[in-house]
């Protein structure tokens, strides 16, 4: 079994050989923390967005969506909190003279902490075998809650120091825990400062007279400020939401980890409006139907996990991350925030309008509450490229690289391949390609022996081969090969469509999620 990092190691290299993603501006060395999206990343991003919005703006009558601009009013940025509180704290290692986010370095500790747990899980599961009861194993072993303990008093002490700015005792925690530099090996740390994390830029044509504008940190403000257009253009009733996708900025201290972290990404936020005083039970439902929508695709329930926060944001009265195990452990994929009223009160301050909603059923006047969804689709394409990716053995002793994509996003549908270059092979694929092509993204090849094509198709994560050979031109029908099962097909050639559309239907995928 290769280790995680390798694994990881694979997931970019292959992004890049198969067409997905590649650093920016290559041939210049790159940019930091920035991606392009190459021919089938740019499909399956464009298929994981319009996944969340079915899911989100078509199948909800009360949710609509909006399109807002990434430059926003400055003063935006004073009434959410950013220009005051949106930093991240930072500490450099001065041997290596490498950055680190101070509350990164401790969740990476206690991440050790938590594999050893994983550890004691499996020794123990080997001693015990079928008779082995996790839950029981993890509420009782002295060891499991010694470790568990020591997570919890750092976690909250961590939590609570960030709570106060309190960044003289977030050093002190890092010197306790004896937490060394990954690159350097050495505990010799400065202080821990803040830095924010906004980009600036100017909007004007001289230097005198430009504005300072900020490129906006999260699509969220873009819906508040737009809360009244909306609500009252639509005629919506509260309960309702306003939802969207688009890039955000942040000027990330650490930009590793390829696509988790960048620093021009892309989000889809959800922000629901709702009474004040419901947003417990809300905030629980919204947790359990973004839940669904991640599980519907099918990469596996072991793979999630909720991580409920213990230090909240300047806005949040709860707040819980959908977490992903990724090749480099359980980490954020999305967070389900309830913002209180904390947004439209401060820009009703700020803008001196009102930012409030008549309740015909109450007769009255309130500002409403929030519960927020907000989901990187850079980490989305990451969770599903990573959790794809896999080397099988065959039956025949080969290997095979093969990349299980949920057919639903799968960037191609279909790979149509005469079996030979000639005998009017070729014209019958092109044929079945126009019939398709109206319905789904498929391509045509018919370069090297049909194995090697299999092959190839696997490894860009293509649901469906139709392979077209001299039965054919007899009988009208094709081979259809799956890419998961390898299993293949007769089928006539009217049958096609029907038989792709059953499997790579977002219909049929979104119906798990009611
Ligand atoms: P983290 O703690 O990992 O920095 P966050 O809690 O600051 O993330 P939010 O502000 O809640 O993130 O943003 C919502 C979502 O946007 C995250 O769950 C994540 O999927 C995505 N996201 C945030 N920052 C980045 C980034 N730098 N690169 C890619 N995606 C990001």
């Amino acid at each position: 079994m290769a280790n995680q990092e390798d694994i990881f190691r694979k997931v970019i290299s292959h992004a890049k050989e198969y067409g997905y993603v590649v650093q920016s501006s290559e041939i210049y060395d790159g940019l930091s923390a920035v991606y392009d999206y190459t021919q089938n990343g740019a499909e399956l991003k464009k298929n994981i967005k319009e996944y969340w919005w079915k899911a989100m703006v078509q199948m909800h009558e009360n949710i609509v969506g909006i399109d807002a601009a990434i430059f926003m009013h400055p003063t935006t940025w004073k009434a959410s909190g950013h220009v005051d509180a949106f930093n991240d704290p930072l500490i450099d290692n001065k041997d290596s003279k490498k950055r680190y986010r101070a509350d990164v370095l401790v969740e990476d500790h206690v991440a050790k902490i938590e594999a050893k747990i994983e550890k004691e899980v499996k020794k123990a599961h080997k001693r015990f075998g079928d008779a082995f009861d996790k839950t029981q194993f993890l509420a009782t072993n002295p060891r499991v809650l010694g470790y568990q303990e020591k997570i919890q008093t750092v976690l909250k002490r961590l939590g609570k120091s960030l709570e106060a700015e309190d960044l003289a005792d977030v050093k002190n925690l890092i010197e306790e825990l004896q937490i060394v530099c990954p690159v350097s090996g050495s505990k010799n740390w400065t202080d821990v400062k803040q830095f924010n994390l906004m980009f600036g830029t100017k909007l004007g044509a001289s230097a005198e007279t430009a504005t300072d504008l900020y490129l906006r940190p999260e699509t969220a403000q873009g819906i508040f400020v737009n809360f009244l257009n909306v609500q009252k253009s639509g005629r919506l009733k509260i309960p309702f939401g306003i939802a969207q996708i688009g890039k955000a900025f942040r000027n990330e201290i650490v930009a590793r980890q390829f696509i988790f972290r960048m620093r021009e990404f892309e989000q889809m936020e959800l922000q629901f409006f709702i009474r004040p005083g419901t947003q417990m039970e809300w905030y629980e439902k919204w947790k359990e139907m973004r839940m669904k929508w991640h599980l519907s695709l099918g990469m596996g329930e072991d793979n999630y996990r909720f991580h409920d926060h213990e230090k909240l944001a300047h806005y949040a009265d709860a707040a819980s991350d959908i977490e992903f195990k990724f090749p480099f452990g359980f980490k954020e994929l999305e967070g389900i925030h309830s913002r209180t009223d904390f947004d439209l009160s401060s820009h009703e301050k700020y803008s001196g309008r009102k930012l409030q909603y008549f309740d015909p059923e109450l007769n009255e006047n309130y500002v409403p509450y929030v519960v927020e969804t907000s989901i990187g689709v850079d980490r989305m394409f990451l969770a599903v490229l990573s959790n794809s990716l896999a080397e099988e053995e065959l039956e025949n002793g080969t290997t095979r690289t093969v990349l299980k994509i949920p057919a639903v996003i799968a960037p191609i549908k279909a790979a149509v391949l005469p079996l030979v270059k000639k005998d009017g092979l070729p014209e019958v694929a092109h044929k079945i390609i126009d019939e398709l092509k109206w319905d789904f993204n498929v391509v045509y090849d018919e370069k090297d022996a049909v194995g090697r094509r299999y092959r190839r198709q696997d490894a860009a994560g293509t649901p469906f081969c139709i392979t077209v050979d001299h039965q054919t031109l007899e009988d009208q029908t094709v081979t259809i090969r799956h890419r998961d099962s390898m299993e293949q097909k007769r089928i006539a050639i009217d049958a096609v469509n029907h038989t792709i559309a059953m499997e790579v239907g977002m219909k049929y995928w979104l119906k798990k999620t009611e």
